[in-house]
């Protein structure tokens, strides 16, 4: 059906979340239509970010620095951590603008069928930052999956010695995703967070 290079796009771009045939055949045919220089942007672009982009050393934020733009702004506030699955969620919570603290990023969720637990994600840098540092409070704002709701559970209780720990209120769908929550359900849910028992 197709000849043997543009089938091959189209194979690659199918393997993207939420691309079916039908889009990646549109895309693949757009593509073959721009220009020669403008293709080469797009896969340079693809290549750099996945060089230059690593992980914050303080929060593991995606960031092209060793330390991300959030963890170094010195206008937020240092006494406040709000801790999320993964960084797309904390650019969520960074489009309500109701939150002006720091984060920690997990890198997942505990989820023991898959072979994912704590030592797995990045808990042990989170603990340590809550006990050597002053923090006033940790938001814990994991989605409420099964298992969202272990991790929360587990991390709250790490945490709980050193500091005040609050979770947010979903108003989510059960396993509703924080990064489909729109920005005033998810800055209520900040609001309204609750003490984690
Ligand atoms: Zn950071």
């Amino acid at each position: 059906m197709y000849t043997r290079p543009l089938a091959r796009l189209i194979e690659q771009l199918q393997r993207l979340p939420g691309i079916g045939p039908k889009s990646a055949q549109r895309l693949a045919l757009h593509i073959l239509k721009r220009p020669h220089e403008e293709v080469e942007t797009l896969a340079q672009s693809l290549i750099d970010a996945k060089q230059q982009v690593g992980f914050c050393q303080v929060c593991f934020h995606l960031s092209a620095e060793p330390v991300c733009e959030i963890c170094h702004n010195p206008n937020r506030d240092n006494s406040t951590i709000c801790v999320v699955s993964e960084s797309r969620d904390v650019i969520a919570l960074e489009k309500t603008r109701e939150y002006g603290g720091k984060y920690h990023v997990i890198g997942g969720v505990i989820s023991p069928m898959d072979g994912i637990g704590p030592e797995q994600l990045n808990i042990q840098p989170l603990v340590r930052r809550v006990s050597q540092q002053k923090i006033e409070e940790v938001i814990i704002a994991i989605s409420p999956s099964v298992e969202g709701e272990t991790t929360t559970l587990y991390i709250g209780r790490l945490l709980k010695p050193f500091t005040r720990v609050t979770r947010i209120a979903f108003g989510l769908p059960m396993g509703g995703d924080l990064e489909y929550a729109d920005e005033v359900t998810l800055a209520r849910a900040l609001e309204g967070r609750r003490e984690f028992d």
